[in-house]
């Protein structure tokens, strides 16, 4: 597609700032995100409330925009030249979770994960201690159906709040399509999460604090350190050995002799295969030659089909 113009951003600034709605202008996308990749976006808007949000997506709608929704861009990897779309980034109340009492808590869709849910679970609930060990929003968190350690956060939720053809909806998950890492908030890319619900059971805090540290133990000691990244590249292919152990994503990345493997910037972590991380100024044109050299080498090396976890934020050659 083609760059947005400047009058179609200067017409948009205009009607952006006269409905008092806070956005940035030419923004670099690499801060945005846990790969620290990413070219300059035009605009983005940052509405705070419900309203703001319905404003401004009739705003995109009447200038006829594409746009799309970032939360923590930890999922992300995010295009070199990301102009010919614009953003949205909510703000202001989406930042806050509420404690209802009873273990219900109300999460906002813009609210950090892993220190919200530690916080919470420090109140003295259970159940949603692996949460914390997630990075990124809680609106980017439910689209993926987030998960470790065996748990998901669909397991949790007792009820969505999001937008959908310009209305706000309610549902309970078993009204809501979701499985492995994916719903159909993905799928269908045709709503914004706004907030959640949770219901968590009371549990000992002493428990509480060790099942924490057990969980950030266990992630500081198998996965990269301080490495720019989106976490892990690939979907776990759901394949199991003769004993029912499961094989996972980076098992066949390093069966095929990739480990290490760099093309720029770019590299398979060493540490942890399934990460691609960038070791300084790589582009996302970079991380993507790698990902279509493991997903070629897996395929005729095992058969085996890679598919995706991190998704692409706009054009990525
Ligand atoms: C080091 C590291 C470790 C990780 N470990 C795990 C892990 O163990 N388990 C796991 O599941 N994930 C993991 N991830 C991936 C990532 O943290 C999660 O998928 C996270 O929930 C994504 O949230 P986000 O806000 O960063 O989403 P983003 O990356 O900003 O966006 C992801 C998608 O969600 C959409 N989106 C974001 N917010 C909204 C909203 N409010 N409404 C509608 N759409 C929205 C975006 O448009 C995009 O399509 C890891 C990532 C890193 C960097």
């Amino acid at each position: 597609m083609a760059p947005l113009s400047e009058i179609q951003i200067r017409e948009l600034k205009n009607l952006v700032a006269n409905a008092g709605i806070t956005f940035r202008e030419n923004s670099d996308l690499s801060v945005h995100c846990s790969f620290k990749i990413g070219g300059i976006s035009p605009f983005i808007a940052e509405p705070e409330t419900r309203e703001q949000i319905l404003e401004t997506l009739s705003i995109f709608r009447k200038l006829e925009l594409p746009w799309k929704i970032l939360g923590g861009g930890t999922n992300l990897l995010i295009s070199d030249h990301p102009n010919d779309f614009v953003i949205l980034k909510l703000s202001g109340g989406f930042k806050e979770y509420k404690d209802i009492g009873g273990g219900l808590f109300e999460v906002g869709a813009a609210t950090n994960t892993t220190p919200v849910f530690r916080q919470i679970s420090q109140k003295g609930y259970t159940g949603a201690e692996f949460l914390s060990t997630i990075p990124g929003w809680t609106g980017g968190a439910v689209i993926q159906n987030a998960g470790c350690y065996g748990g998901e956060l669909f397991d949790l939720i007792e009820e969505v709040e999001f937008l959908r053809n310009g209305e706000i909806l309610k549902r309970k998950p078993s009204e809501v399509e979701h499985g492995y890492r994916s719903t159909e908030f993905l799928k269908k890319k045709d709503s914004i999460i706004l907030s959640i619900r949770i219901r968590l059971k009371e549990g000992n805090l002493e428990e509480i604090e060790a099942s924490l540290k057990e969980k950030r133990d266990k992630r500081n000691s198998s996965q990269p350190e301080n490495k720019k990244s989106a976490g892990s590249m690939f979907k776990n292919p759901k394949i199991f050995d003769e004993t029912g152990k499961e094989i996972k994503a980076w098992q066949f990345i390093d069966r095929v002799g990739l480990r290490g493997t760099k093309i720029g910037g770019a590299q398979i972590s060493p540490e942890h295969c399934n990460f691609i991380v960038n070791t300084g100024g790589a582009k996302a044109s970079e991380v993507n030659q790698l990902v279509s050299l493991v997903q070629e080498k897996v395929e005729k090396e095992t058969g085996v089909i890679l598919e995706r976890e991190v998704e692409y934020f706009g054009s990525i050659p």
